[in-house]
C-alpha cells in the first residue's frame, strides 16, 4: 500500500475527530477507510508525521500518548473522566507566566482540565 495513502488517512481521521487521538483510536478509525491499515505501518507513519510537524503529540500524566494536528494557537485539553477521552477545548488561552527557578528554561506548558464530556453528561 502507498505510504502517502496512509498519511492522507491518518490526517483525515485527526481532522475529522477534531480531538486528540491515541494511536489505537487513529488505528480502528483508519480501518474503516481502509481495510488494511498495519499497525507497524501506522506507528512509523505516525513517527514520521511528528518530526515533520505534520503531527504533534501530546502526552498528559497517567495518560497514553495521543496526537493531534498542530494548531495555530495554544488551547487547553480536557480530560473526560467517565469515558477518558481528551478534547480540544476551542478557547483562547494563555498560559500564566511564571518565575521559573535559576537554571530553569521555560519553553512551553499544557492546560489540562478534566470532569465530563457532554456525551457523558
Ligand atoms: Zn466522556
Amino acid at each position: 500500500m502507498q505510504q502517502t495513502k496512509q498519511r492522507e488517512v491518518i490526517l483525515d481521521v485527526l481532522r475529522e475527530a477534531g480531538r486528540p487521538l491515541t494511536r489505537e483510536e487513529i488505528l480502528k478509525v483508519g480501518r474503516k477507510k481502509i481495510d488494511r491499515l498495519g499497525s507497524a505501518t501506522v506507528d512509523r507513519a505516525i513517527r514520521q508525521m511528528t518530526s515533520e510537524f505534520y503531527v504533534v503529540g501530546v502526552e498528559f500524566p497517567g495518560q497514553p500518548r495521543r496526537y493531534e494536528l498542530p494548531t495555530e494557537s495554544e488551547h487547553p485539553h480536557f480530560i473526560c473522566r467517565k469515558c477518558d477521552r481528551v478534547f480540544d477545548l476551542p478557547v483562547k488561552m494563555e498560559l500564566p507566566k511564571i518565575n521559573a527557578p535559576k537554571g530553569f528554561l521555560v519553553s512551553g506548558g499544557e492546560i489540562i482540565y478534566s470532569g465530563t464530556c457532554p456525551d457523558c453528561a
